[in-house]
């Protein structure tokens, strides 16, 4: 009997103190979100045709990504993005935004309220879609000049990408004169090129080189804001340092760190097929670099934003090129966390927003290889999409799960714990309305 009590005390003890706290997985001190743009399964097998194994067959874990909006079946990049940095469906076309106007609290939010440094890549306009929802809070994805402003008053700490034309006036507008100079080291444009050659891969080095003619006059920068404002300038004025070419984002990153803003293009960056410099795995590693110098860790997205336009133009060169550039960024992130004993603190989690065009891969006997590529649609498609994870929590990821579960769970990696989702907010009890019995 007594030996009774002691095996049931003994029991009582490991009941209140259960092992299993000690085993509880860590949360990661950094959360990096990659997002293919259009990237479902077979525009990564399209990929896999140009360079063979590809960098992210190395992640550890992989699951499925349900991807749907609160409007529809098939999502659009805003409310998918919002739904993966947010952990909540949203109707198409909307930023970061419930039904109801309320905003949603955004990851980027989250990591900040962590003493997180954040960071936002993408080869797309900075104010296009995905990197948008990242941050900022709208009704509409093609307010862009007003995107615009939420990211130039935000707090994020690096940001690399493409769209000058929506932070700068245009040529026209009266006031511009006034306002402060941009700091364009003109020596170092002519540098971008050989140095950033060594950041491309070997596909990429035979091809020729063009540029789209950006928005500059005398190697000055303009943009198509109509309201005068020079958001760059308020940028600096807060202590941002801006760049403009991969010269000056490859001498950034051997400074101290701080709050850096890089525009590379007047509007998106050029294709990867027509020698985008800087390139995104270059950008990725030059975000890393910066960030991985933050005291409490960082929140991360990169975005190979332009799959996705490959499949709204139904055009297999341009979709498969930009895939497979998303793969090298892939492997550049990977191996920079393997090679700085980053990999077992740093959450790694690649997905895409929804697939686009329908990409089918066919059987053709008659032509070379065996294979015609057909598209089903220029628009996205319900398909669902890869996910793979790597890192501390990375098996939260795995298994079929609708999208803004995934949010979910990477909001809780940044967070470090439990997060109540819940909307619409229960509204607060009012005395009045109780029922008399329940008064006390
Ligand atoms: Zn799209």
């Amino acid at each position: 009997m007594q030996t009774l009590l002691k095996l049931s005390l003994l029991f009582v003890c490991m009941s209140l103190f259960p092992l299993a706290a000690a085993d509880e997985p860590k949360a990661p001190r950094n959360v990096i979100l990659m997002i293919g743009d259009g990237m479902g399964f077979n525009q990564l097998v399209s990929a896999r045709y140009l360079k063979g194994p590809l960098a992210v067959e190395n992640m550890k874990h992989m699951g499925v990504s349900h991807t749907h909006s609160l409007s529809s079946h098939v999502t659009d990049s805003s409310a998918s993005a919002t739904a993966l940095a947010s952990g909540y469906l949203i109707v198409n076309g909307e930023v970061g935004m419930h039904p109801d106007g309320t905003p949603t609290k955004l990851i980027v939010e989250y990591a900040e309220e962590q003493g997180k440094w954040t960071g936002l890549v993408a080869t797309c306009r900075i104010t296009h879609a995905t990197p948008a929802s990242m941050v900022a809070h709208l009704k509409s994805r093609g307010s862009e000049d007003d995107i615009a402003v939420q990211i130039a008053q935000s707090e994020v700490d690096v940001i690399l990408g493409g769209g000058w034309d929506k932070f700068l006036p245009g040529l026209e507008q009266k006031n511009r004169l006034d306002l402060p100079p941009l700091p364009i080291d003109t020596a170092l444009l002519k540098d971008a090129e050989s140095l950033f050659a060594s950041f491309r891969d070997h596909r990429e080095r035979s091809m020729p080189v063009t540029a789209e003619v950006p928005l500059l006059k005398n190697n000055a920068p303009y943009g198509t804001r109509t309201d005068g404002r020079n958001l760059i300038g308020e940028m600096t004025a807060r202590g941002y340092r801006f760049i403009r070419t991969g010269a000056e984002l490859s001498l950034i990153t051997s400074g101290p760190p701080g709050k850096v803003l890089g525009l590379f293009h007047s509007g998106p960056m050029a294709k990867v097929s027509e020698g985008r410099t800087p390139s995104l795995s270059a950008m990725s590693v030059a975000a890393l670099k910066i960030l991985s110098q933050s005291p409490k860790g960082f929140f991360l997205m990169i975005e190979g934003s332009q799959i996705d336009w490959g499949g709204h133009a139904n055009d297999f060169d341009y979709t498969q090129n930009e895939a497979a550039d998303f793969d090298t960024a892939i492997g550049a992130v990977l191996r920079h966390l393997k090679d700085n004993d980053m990999e077992n603190e740093t959450l790694v989690v690649i997905t895409a927003d929804h697939e686009t065009g329908g990409l089918s891969l066919n059987g053709h006997p008659q032509l070379a290889l065996g294979m015609e590529p057909k598209w089903t649609t220029t628009s996205h498609t319900g398909a669902p999409v890869p996910v793979f994870s790597a890192g501390p929590l990375a098996e939260q990821f795995l298994g079929i799960q609708d999208h803004e579960r995934i949010g979910r769970r990477l909001i809780e990696a940044v967070v470090g714990s439990r997060v109540q989702f819940r909307y619409p907010p229960s509204p607060p009890s009012a005395p009045t309305a109780m029922p008399p019995s329940r008064r006390f």
